[in-house]
């Protein structure tokens, strides 16, 4: 009986299904996109990007500018076009910019856009920084897998997520830039320089989705490790923190979103320490995509065969949910809380 009984409401929820599917196909849509972002790719492209040829990808430096070729290259091969002009994906970042530091050589941000269907003019910004820490005295490449490989090239498989629903004629109803910003471990200069010296009006910037290493474990969270630390979703904007937190529970019930240091007397300060910042003081809202520090944070051994490639897929297919809902649904994000 019981097991009769299972078998009526199982046909009945496949029924269901099945109607679901048919008459809202958009419910489904994002789902479809984020499926296109995989450990395997997400690895391929770490890999090359955080490999000892890009020389830990010092700001201004040889391998910095390898860095920013092979995403102008991703870009290029995707056919996801540039904001500035066509084939110069570049925003340049010159040395006088960087200020307080010496010996400082001209850099740049790399940008590509997808343009809104419907609300082009209203811009969601995925951001993460393309620069890392160079090489010791003794000639070791910081590769930066995680800070921020993780981030670079989650940005990459975002974009070709986007691009695809382009292509099926189902492309985000908002525009959707990708700023890969330079001068990061500086301090902060290229989101600085971008937001002094904006593509779009910051007026026009509806949110900013800032990812700065997603590939690993905080050893505090290893017994726990589906989680990801959000910080900043609810500083500007409460609608922004309920879309965020509706999302994650829609499609990534298995990640915990943790807010331990979100909490405005944590005393790491990680909201004032990322490219999000120079978004947040313009008053648009963000929100920070971090894995936390570990031991080899900022070290040479923050190699790619340390990253949880499985993890990051997570980890990464939340942010793209993110950035979907935000770039389709009815309204606007506002700053509520201003
Ligand atoms: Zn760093």
């Amino acid at each position: 009986m019981k097991y009769l009984a299972f078998l009526t409401i199982a046909v009945l929820m496949n029924a269901c299904n099945a109607t679901k599917t048919n008459n809202k196909d958009s419910g489904d849509v994002s789902e479809k996109y984020a499926s296109t972002i995989t450990a395997k790719d997400l690895k391929k492209h770490l890999y090359i990007y955080a490999g000892d040829e890009m020389e830990g990808r010092m700001t201004g430096s040889k391998g910095q500018k390898m860095a920013a070729e092979y995403i102008r290259n991703f870009y290029q091969d995707q056919g996801i076009p540039s904001p500035i002009e066509e084939l110069n994906y570049y925003q340049p970042v010159p040395a006088s910019y960087f200020k307080r530091v010496k010996d400082a050589k001209d850099s740049e941000n790399v940008v590509a856009f997808i343009e809104g269907s419907e609300f082009p003019d209203e811009v969601i910004v995925l951001s993460a920084h393309l620069d890392h820490v160079g090489i010791d005295d003794d000639g070791n490449v910081f590769n930066g897998a995680d800070d921020d490989g993780s981030g670079t090239v989650a940005l990459l498989e975002m974009a070709e997520a986007f691009k695809q629903a382009v292509k099926d004629g189902k492309g985000p109803k908002r525009s959707i830039l990708f700023l890969h910003v330079t001068g990061e471990e500086l301090g902060l200069y290229g989101s600085a320089y971008y937001s002094e010296n904006p593509i779009f009006p910051l007026a026009n910037t509806v949110v900013n989705l800032n990812t700065d290493m997603i590939g690993r474990i905080d050893p505090d969270k290893e017994a726990t490790p589906n989680y990801i630390y959000l910080i900043g979703s609810d500083k500007l904007s409460q609608e922004l923190h309920d879309v965020s937190e509706a999302v994650a529970a829609k499609y990534s019930s298995d990640l915990e979103l943790d807010y331990t240091y979100n909490d405005d007397n944590d005393p790491n300060r990680f909201y004032y320490r990322s490219d999000h910042y120079n978004f947040a003081k313009n008053n648009i809202p963000v929100i920070f995509y971090f894995n936390g520090v570990h031991a080899d944070y900022h070290k040479i051994s923050d190699t790619p065969d340390k990253i949880e490639y499985e993890l990051m897929e997570k980890r990464t297919r939340l942010i793209f949910h993110t950035a979907w809902e935000i770039a389709n649904r009815e309204g606007r994000i506002t700053a509520d809380k201003l």
